[in-house]
């Protein structure tokens, strides 16, 4: 097993990381291990590779990375508390990717945490990946979970485990507002050329290459959030320091898939206040992006002013394009082709899904296929008035089909899968996940059990944890 590792981060100024050490594990097993996955970054690697290889080798140099967040509002100063990048792996087209292990002990940004991770929540991150990829988001991904034969203190005792995470990069909002608190002018600005030439070289040469790339953040963040509409994903944990630069979801936390729609779901039991709840991660996205554009005001422009005025300007763009974007992937998913007011079709829609609270993925599902679910919902007049409308409207079933969904990971099956691993170290049921989410635009009867929403008791009461 061996990466092509060309790290170049750790060239940056020493304050933006910590050299680490390889973590000591002895006795290690693999609990899941993605194959396509490893065959894609062209890594050498056997059928049954040792799983203390893929954790890296002792020649790398492996580095926690420092930054700072907005955490529910509040600045805070962090880093990789439980984890570290061993290295960027370069495949044979030069793309570059982090490969950094998730729960792999502590670092000097760890504060009072044990840089442990339990085996049940990598194995949840791993599903979570996994589907977002198969839904075609751009998302971090997962290589593998290796188990790491020590005991994790939870509420519980647990097993613990190590995530390998591959990600374009694991730069983030919160690295932003970390190097321009704690780093020089001169070591700033290299960090933020730094992350333009990696994640947008084609900007480089271009005369306001700071100003275009906030537009470009700004642009592939409100993409990932749209798409997060469109599957009915609530990340759970939009702190600054979770959001990634180049637009890819990642730290699958306390994150869920929605069920019955509301505006106001909120899954994540820390989350009291629903600030990250569904509806309001546009919102939430916005407030990040304000922090991120703040960081690069003073290289908008030499007269601080008029910096300021491109940075407003910027984020009253932010709604007007988020709209175009919503609106467009909301007239996907209905099918919309041929309306005199497609803006009112969605809204009409909108409604009757806020009242009815009817299943976000199903309802889809039952306008593409008339009968194919059995809720009442589905038989009331309202419902089947808009489904008029919208056939009146296209209902183009191809377009449907390529932006709905048939299966998401509902989170019922998710704990159920991962009691069976807590209890019984039996994974048939992950398997049966991710085989079921593989496919998610294909119909196909056989996996019908995996569209089934859950009880309106468990659906009310479900809460998702994060830090586990
Ligand atoms: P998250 O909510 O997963 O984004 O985590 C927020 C911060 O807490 C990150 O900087 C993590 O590295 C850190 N952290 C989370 N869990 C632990 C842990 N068990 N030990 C040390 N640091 C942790
Ligand atoms: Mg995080």
């Amino acid at each position: 097993m061996t990466y092509n590792f060309q790290t170049n981060y750790t060239k940056l100024s020493p304050k933006l990381f910590q050299i680490v050490s390889k973590p000591n594990i002895l006795n290690s097993k693999t609990i899941l291990i993605n194959y396509p996955l490893i065959e894609k970054l062209g890594i050498n690697y056997s059928q049954n590779p040792n799983p203390e290889l893929l954790l890296g080798s002792s020649k790398e140099q492996p580095f926690a990375q420092a930054y700072a967040g907005h955490q529910f509002g509040y600045f805070t100063n962090l880093g990789d508390g439980r984890a570290m990048i061993i290295g960027e792996h370069l495949t044979s087209n030069d793309e570059r990717f982090d490969i950094q292990l998730k729960g792999s002990g502590r670092t000097k940004y760890s504060r009072g945490g044990d840089g442990k991770a339990t085996a049940s929540s990598m194995i949840r991150e791993y599903l979570y990946s996994y589907a977002m990829k198969k839904l075609g988001l751009k998302t971090s991904e997962s290589l593998a979970v290796i188990a790491t034969n020590q005991k994790v203190l939870r509420e519980d005792v647990h097993d613990g485990a190590i995530l390998i995470r591959v990600m374009k990069s694991h730069i983030r909002i919160g690295t932003f507002e970390y190097a321009l608190n704690f780093c020089s002018q001169e070591e700033f600005k290299e960090f933020v050329d730094y992350a333009i030439e990696r994640h947008y070289p084609q900007l480089m040469e271009e005369e306001q290459k700071y100003l275009k790339f906030f537009q470009s953040v700004i642009k592939n963040t409100v993409d990932m959030v749209v798409d997060w509409y469109r599957v009915g994903f609530i990340h759970g944990v939009m702190n600054t320091d979770n959001i990634s630069i180049t637009g890819e979801t990642f730290d699958y936390g306390p994150c869920a898939f929605i069920n019955s729609y509301d505006q106001q779901r909120t899954f994540s039991q820390i989350d009291t206040f629903k600030r990250y709840c569904f509806g309001n991660q546009k919102n939430i996205l916005k407030w990040n992006l304000g922090i991120f554009g703040r960081t690069l005001i003073p290289f908008l422009d030499k007269d601080i002013v008029l910096a300021e005025k491109l940075y407003n300007k910027e984020l009253e763009i932010f709604d007007t394009y988020f709209e175009k974007q919503f609106f467009t992937m909301m007239k996907k998913k209905l099918g919309i082709t041929d309306s005199k007011s497609p803006k009112q079709l969605v809204n009409t829609f909108f409604k009757f899904l806020e009242q009815s609270k009817a299943d976000y993925t199903n309802t889809f599902i039952e306008l593409m296929y008339p009968h194919s679910i059995n809720e009442n919902i589905y038989q009331t007049s309202e419902f089947l008035e808009i489904r008029t409308e919208l056939k009146k409207a296209g209902l183009n079933l191809k377009l449907m089909q390529k932006n709905n969904p048939e299966r998401i990971l509902r989170n019922y099956l998710v704990e159920e899968a991962l009691d069976d691993y807590k209890n019984f170290k039996n994974l048939d049921k992950v398997h049966e996940l991710l085989e079921a989410v593989s496919a998610p635009y294909t119909r196909d009867d056989k996996l019908k059990k995996f569209q089934q929403s859950p009880s309106i008791e468990f659906d009310k009461r479900y809460k998702t944890h994060c830090n586990t």
